[in-house]
């Protein structure tokens, strides 16, 4: 299969106002969502919150109660499924389990009347790298390996968009983390737009270019899977993709770029740039840390700690020792049980259960949210 010239925007994704209700219930409100031409694109989020409703309104498998699909620059709204230059690769992997490997890949070609398929098929068995089992029926394939026939038969009739349902959700942990990255391999590979349902955080952060997390049929952020680790505008956000300490503060003062936070008696400082909530002097403002962002001091070498640098009192709470590092639990007066992770090359002897410590941390690493938004 040739890769698609990146100036072409023929898989061009565009949801305008795209919206599903059932009778009283809406599933997915109102959504504005594009998604450019050759990227790997994941719709995250727990079970319920409309991913699945949004990608079967983009297949046309379901249809939108409110708004309009676009597929490069033609609106496909109201076309049926089969009329879509889109295929669709499900969870459970659908395979012809009488037909072989080769004639389950060959299926949507024979049926478009195509002859002499051979040289096709056998292409994009190699680049699944099934090359070897096209002579065998399905159930002697492991479960990896038939989803890899599923996504070579979805690719067989060169879709401009290719949507994957939870595709590992039936795989075991080491099968999904192999497959996420051959996923990404052959989506790199064809350079095809590819729009991906999972609830699980990891695996779109892994492979997906660009995340949008949704919550309750909405979608509550859109970015580059750093950026929304580092940065998270929503509580929602914060807690659904790793773990964050969340410390309400009053904003103090403003100015250089900076704001400054009064956090239980503690000043703490937040770049203006990375607050996603007002911040006027006497708001309060959640301030955010991820674990690993921050250093954990005996309280006897407090006087090391370079200047600059965010710092809470606290109190060893547990400590658990998880190889490559030692995740804590630290009591402080701001946050009752602030996770802290420390890389165990780093580690100090007396950073134990009981020990009294200062939790610092660059400015640079801390977000600010709203505090209004309840937390979770
Ligand atoms: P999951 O990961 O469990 O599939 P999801 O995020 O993909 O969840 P959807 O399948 O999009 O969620 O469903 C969104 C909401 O719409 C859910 O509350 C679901 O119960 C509801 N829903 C979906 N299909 C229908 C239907 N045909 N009739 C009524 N409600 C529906």
């Amino acid at each position: 299969m040739t890769r698609m010239n990146t100036t072409d925007s023929s898989g061009d994704v565009r949801l305008v106002g795209i919206g599903k209700t059932y009778g009283s219930f809406t599933a997915v409100h109102p959504l504005d969502l594009t998604v450019p031409q050759g990227s790997f694109f994941a719709l995250l989020g727990a079970s319920g919150c409309g991913k699945t409703t949004t990608l079967r309104m983009i297949a046309g498998l379901e249809e939108p109660t409110s708004g309009s699909v676009h597929l490069g620059e033609q609106e496909v709204t109201r076309l049926p499924p089969y009329k879509r230059p889109v295929n669709t690769v499900f969870q459970s992997y659908a395979l012809f389990p009488h037909l072989d490997i080769f004639e389950n890949v060959a299926f949507g070609l024979r049926r478009r009347g195509i002859r002499s398929v051979k040289k096709q098929v056998e292409e994009m068995l190699d680049l699944v790298q099934l090359g070897e089992q096209a002579r065998k029926k399905p159930h002697q394939l492991s479960g990896g390996q038939q989803q890899r026939v599923a996504v070579a038969r979805a690719l067989i009739n060169h879709p401009k968009v290719l949507l994957l349902d939870e595709p590992l959700g039936a795989l075991d942990l080491k099968l999904r983390r192999q497959m996420q990255l051959e996923l990404k391999r052959i989506q790199t590979e064809v350079g095809i737009t590819f729009i991906h349902v999972t609830h699980d955080q990891e695996e779109a952060m892994t492979m997906a270019d660009t995340v949008a997390v949704m919550d309750a049929g909405r979608v509550e952020q859109l970015g580059p899977p750093t950026e929304l680790y580092e940065n998270p505008r929503t509580t929602f956000v914060a807690n659904f993709l790793g773990t964050s300490n969340l410390i309400e503060a009053e904003v103090d003062t403003r100015g250089g770029g900076d704001i400054v936070l009064d956090a239980g008696g503690g000043k703490l400082v937040l770049p203006e740039a990375r607050c996603s909530a007002s911040a006027r002097t006497g708001d309060k403002v959640l301030v955010g840390i991820r674990p690993e962002k921050i250093s954990l001091t005996h309280v006897d070498d407090a006087g090391e700690i370079p200047e600059g640098r965010n710092r809470v009192t606290g109190t060893i709470a547990d400590a658990s020792f998880i190889g490559v590092s030692t995740q804590y639990v630290v009591d402080s007066a701001v946050c009752p049980e602030f996770a802290v992770y420390v890389q165990n090359v780093e580690r100090d002897g007396r950073l134990v259960p009981g020990a009294d410590v200062v939790l610092h941390w660059s400015p640079a690493h801390t977000f600010g949210l709203d505090a209004a938004q309840s937390l979770l």
